[in-house]
């Protein structure tokens, strides 16, 4: 059986060979390591073999682990990926470094509200529904720019670019268009004054892809924990 190291480096190999592939410097690709439904203890063992961001669904949980994890709390950056309703900002404003799901502004400004003055300004990353399905979560990629300049002059936020969970394709052509279109909607609001540095996209069966098209930071849960 593949232990949790292994399937880390395994990962970490494929980000590079990615990397290589695409004409790309390996640390210009940040590896986010998804642990939700996996315990501490993995986490632990993941830190152990040398990742230092994990990635987190579901609130409760991760509040969860970053208590049990406390003595780690220096060296490991906490994540939520998932969606985030309004009632639940406040433990995460004061809890975790970044947030990807941001998907309107009326979270954002609780989120701005909520952190506390001691710590730095939360990260954030505008989540767009990229594919277009109507059950999805995410912004409307046209919603998109007032969005960001909306968030961007909130205090308490620093917002770092964009995030996107596109639907599922078998190859890699399919797997490219959404992750291009992603990209683009990114430069777009360079373009227009936004001082943007992640593009958060890619998971365990389409990092390649995304890396092809300028992901910053991968969000790889099943490649490094196993199923869940
Ligand atoms: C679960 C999840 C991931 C990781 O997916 P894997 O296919 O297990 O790599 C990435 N991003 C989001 C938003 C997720 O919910």
């Amino acid at each position: 059986m593949a232990t949790i190291k292994d399937k880390l480096q395994e990962t970490t190999a494929r980000v590079e060979s990615a990397c290589a592939k695409a004409g790309r410097p390996v640390h210009s690709v940040t590896l986010l390591a998804v642990s939700k439904t996996f315990s501490a203890t993995d986490i632990r063992e993941a830190h152990a073999a040398g990742a230092r961001r994990f990635g987190e669904n579901y609130v409760q949980e991760g509040l969860e682990k970053i208590q049990a994890l406390a003595d780690l709390r220096a060296d490991i950056e906490w994540h939520l990926i998932g969606p985030l309703q309004s009632n639940k900002t406040r433990p995460v404003a004061e809890a975790f470094d970044w947030v990807h799901s941001v998907d309107r502004l009326k979270i954002a400004q609780r989120l701005s509200e909520q952190r506390p003055g001691a710590m730095a300004p939360l990260n954030v990353c505008i989540q767009v529904n990229i594919s277009g399905e109507a059950s999805k979560s995410g912004a409307a990629p046209g919603e998109v720019p007032a969005l960001a300049r909306a968030i961007a002059q909130l205090p308490r936020l620093r917002l770092r670019g964009l995030m996107a969970v596109p639907e599922p394709a078998a190859d890699l052509e399919s797997q490219r268009e959404p992750h291009r279109a992603l990209a683009r909607l990114q430069r777009e609001l360079v373009a227009d004054g936004l001082a943007l540095d992640t593009l958060s996209m890619g998971m365990s069966a389409d990092l390649e892809a995304a890396i092809f098209e300028g992901a910053t930071l991968v969000r790889v849960g099943t490649a490094i924990f196993g199923k869940r």
